[in-house]
């Protein structure tokens, strides 16, 4: 619950906290691997082109696994507000922000759009020059600072706590720029599944749509059904993968491949509980890799890369194996967040592009259980664990 703190109340019974700091609930991890605390934090206000989000739904995916292991120490920051999927409302914005006002449902993006650079312009790219992706960032833009605390005690000057991937969802409230920011239409929007929209669902959708450019008829191969790292090695052809990193919207997109008329997906796993779930998910053939004699080498076709990368390792690639064949990597599925979102989500809401949201969240906690989501998570149990804040 959030509380006032730092000014005076109003005496008319109201309690704007508009321009105030606000002292509410987060979850702040300590160190690498460690157990999150729930602490009490304050969150100033935003400053010039930012915003204050309530959030209202945050969910977890394998980034703040790997950023929560913290396997790159060039990416360590801690304390740290993690989580990057998110829904919620605007509950404040700063100075110069414009098309988002005090009650707007919002949901957070990891990867913004300023809408005026010349990659923002450009049809090519949606990696914003200004608020792009950024794992190693941990401050905000506008003047290098956090806008999370922990409260001053004993004479001792408040603590800063950094912030994560643009977003710091796992709290009560965060601070966002306001590229950062996809406003959606309608005054109830299903929240809870909307948050879906805010990493994974637009990534695996996008990845299929718009870096794969799946077609009628075309064959997909789906590399890690879920949280379960693949021995993707195995299988040859993609031996350039990490298979621990391409797991997270991997369900996403067989969802976008089945939505473009892909006649055969082939989701691979060495976890065979995984299939069932597939096959929800429209995966029409299963590969174990563990049952599989030999290496695949034959074939042709363009690989998706998908994920923000904790680790530093490199690609182990010859160039002789692209013969015939391509590589390529999306972020956020390609769409430009800002101005292609809001339409992806009015589809889905219309029923315009059927999604199987309710069937991705296998899971829901209150946001204080959040140590047994990362669990879940983490032994390959949950896809999306969906937390209530
Ligand atoms: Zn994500
Ligand atoms: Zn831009």
């Amino acid at each position: 619950m959030a509380a006032d703190s730092g000014l005076d109340h109003l005496s008319n019974g109201t309690h704007p906290i508009t321009g105030r700091i606000i002292t509410c609930k987060a979850a702040v991890v300590w160190g690498p691997g460690q157990p999150f605390r729930i602490e009490d934090i304050e969150v100033d206000p935003p400053k010039r082109l930012e915003v204050r989000l309530r959030i209202l739904f945050t969910s977890i995916c394998h980034t703040d696994l790997g950023s929560w292991i913290a396997e790159n120490e060039s990416q360590r920051a801690f304390p740290r507000i993690l989580g990057h999927e998110a829904a919620g409302e605007v509950e404040s914005v700063g100075e110069d922000v414009e098309g988002l006002v005090a009650g707007d449902k919002v949901v957070p993006v990891f990867n913004g759009e300023c809408g005026s650079c010349r990659a923002c312009r450009s049809e090519k790219t949606n990696l914003c020059f200004g608020y792009a992706v950024d794992p190693a960032r941990r401050v905000m833009r506008a003047d290098g600072a956090v806008r999370f605390f922990l409260p001053a005690a004993g004479g001792t000057c408040r603590r800063p706590i950094y912030h994560f991937l643009n977003t710091s969802t796992f709290s009560e409230y965060t601070v966002v720029d306001s590229a950062c920011v996809v406003k959606i239409a309608g005054d109830s929007p299903p929240l809870s599944r909307l948050c879906l929209f805010s990493c994974g669902v637009s990534t695996g959708v996008g990845a299929a749509w718009n870096a794969a450019k799946v077609e009628e008829g075309s064959r997909v191969a789906v590399f890690g059904l879920g949280a379960v790292g693949l021995a993707g090695e195995e299988m040859g052809i993609t031996d350039f993968i990490n298979p621990k990193d391409c797991t997270k919207p991997v369900h996403e997109v067989a969802q976008g491949a089945r939505l473009r008329g892909a006649a055969q997906i082939i989701g691979v796993d060495i976890n065979p509980d995984k299939f069932t779930k597939g096959e929800e998910m429209g995966i029409t053939d299963f590969i174990n890799p563990k049952d599989c004699t030999k290496p695949v080498h034959e074939g042709w076709g363009l690989t998706v890369v998908l994920g923000v990368y904790t680790s530093p390792r490199m690609l182990p690639l010859h160039p002789m194996e692209l013969f015939q064949r391509k590589i390529t990597a999306t972020v956020f599925g390609d769409f430009k967040p800002k101005s292609q979102l809001p339409n992806l989500i009015n589809n889905y809401l219309n029923g315009e592009i059927k999604l199987n949201l309710d069937g991705l969240i296998t899971h829901e906690l209150p946001f204080a259980e959040i140590n047994q989501a990362f669990k879940l998570l983490s032994e390959g149990k949950a896809l999306r664990c969906l937390l209530t804040l």
